[in-house]
């Protein structure tokens, strides 16, 4: 999701509107500290330490993104302060009203995180419910409390799960939308950003980042003569040989039509992994051959460049590469 976001410029909106969830809960304790006559120690205290969580928590998103643990860890101390603050409650209906209030947080971790710590968060959701409701059943009726559990568990069910259904539809359509339809590698857009990646966040024991451009020679022919069906098995099958050659890391794109990328950090310039490629295009069945440039940066220096500089230096220089290989006849590798 973070990535999600992040990849469409909505990290700082998400921001913003955490924080004014966070600083709208501030508002229940801190009203209910300038209001309230009589109360007890245990209400005074949990309620200014959850007004004071609630505005931390607001400062927090309004300046940074946290990590999955932070996150994690900020929403179930979220839930521990409703609970706590719904059971110093000296009104059961008020009691009652805060356990319906874990929505929020169980629409968080819906969204946010895995179904284990939202499935946590409903079964607290239900005991402090149950906790809630069965002391309105004392200062009402049976029937009023009752009525009042099966509220709060449709709340607490309803609702987050149907944000873990929206989140996961998010998730199938950014992957669908991230990748090649026929190959499943990822798109040019993906590539780059994965690129940007390597670049920003380099592989400790690697030395260069390596960008491999293999371009099928002739391809039309291979169309021309065996028809469009038989063109895209060709596709897939070069795409399943990149997979099953390049090492896990390695981002694999499809480019667009018989044009492909590969990116790698390596401790020396991949060449040796360029020319296994070509040699493996060469031998499958299809009687098909590449041409293939290569350009790397030396990943030591490239961290005082421009990112998308470099990315496009890159991208530049393994196509003048592989046109050069391609110039000499093809089914060769040429290094920029
Ligand atoms: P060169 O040796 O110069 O690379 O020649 P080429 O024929 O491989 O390259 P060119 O760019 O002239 O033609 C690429 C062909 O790839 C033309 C296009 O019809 C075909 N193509 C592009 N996308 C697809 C696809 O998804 N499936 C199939 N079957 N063919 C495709
Ligand atoms: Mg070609
Ligand atoms: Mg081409």
């Amino acid at each position: 999701m973070t990535t999600f976001l992040r990849q469409r410029g909505l990290l700082r909106p998400a921001q913003q509107i955490m924080a004014l969830v966070a600083s709208s809960s501030a508002l229940v304790p801190l009203s209910y500290l300038a209001t309230q006559r009589n109360m007890s120690v245990q209400a005074t205290v949990v309620s200014a330490t959850a007004a004071a969580f609630a505005l931390s928590i607001t400062a927090f998103w309004l300046t940074r993104w946290p990590t999955r643990r932070q996150s994690q860890a900020m929403g179930l101390a979220g839930s521990a302060f409703v609970v706590g603050w719904g059971v110093v409650q000296p009104s059961a209906g008020v009691a009652a009203l805060a356990s319906a209030a874990l929505l929020v947080t169980g629409g968080y971790f819906a969204f946010f995180h895995n179904p284990r710590v939202l499935l946590f968060n409903i079964g607290l959701a239900v005991t402090t419910a149950g906790f809630a409701t069965a002391r309105l059943a004392d200062d009402t009726d049976v029937a009023t409390a009752i009525a009042g559990f099966w509220i709060i568990w449709f709340l607490n069910l309803s609702i987050p799960v149907a944000i873990r259904g929206m989140s996961q539809a998010m998730d199938m359509y950014a992957t669908r939308a991230e990748r090649d339809g026929l190959t499943g590698l990822l798109n040019r857009r993906s590539f780059s950003h994965a690129l940007q990646r390597m670049l920003t966040e380099p592989n400790r024991s690697a030395a260069q980042l390596t960008v491999i451009l293999a371009d099928i020679d002739d391809f039309k022919r291979v169309n021309d003569t065996y028809g469009h069906a038989e063109g895209d098995r060709v596709i897939r099958a070069v795409a399943d040989l990149l997979r099953a050659h390049c090492p896990a890391p390695a981002a694999l794109c499809r480019a667009g039509g018989e044009e492909f990328l590969i990116a790698l950090s390596t401790p020396d310039p991949a060449l040796q992994l360029a020319q296994t490629l070509c040699d493996a295009i060469a031998d499958m069945p299809y009687g098909v051959t590449a041409s293939i440039g290569v350009s790397h940066v030396d990943l030591a220096t490239s961290g005082q460049l421009d990112g998308d500089a470099m990315v496009a230096h890159l991208f530049a220089a393994a196509d003048t590469a592989m046109y050069s290989a391609k110039r000499s006849g093809g089914n060769t590798v040429r290094q920029a």
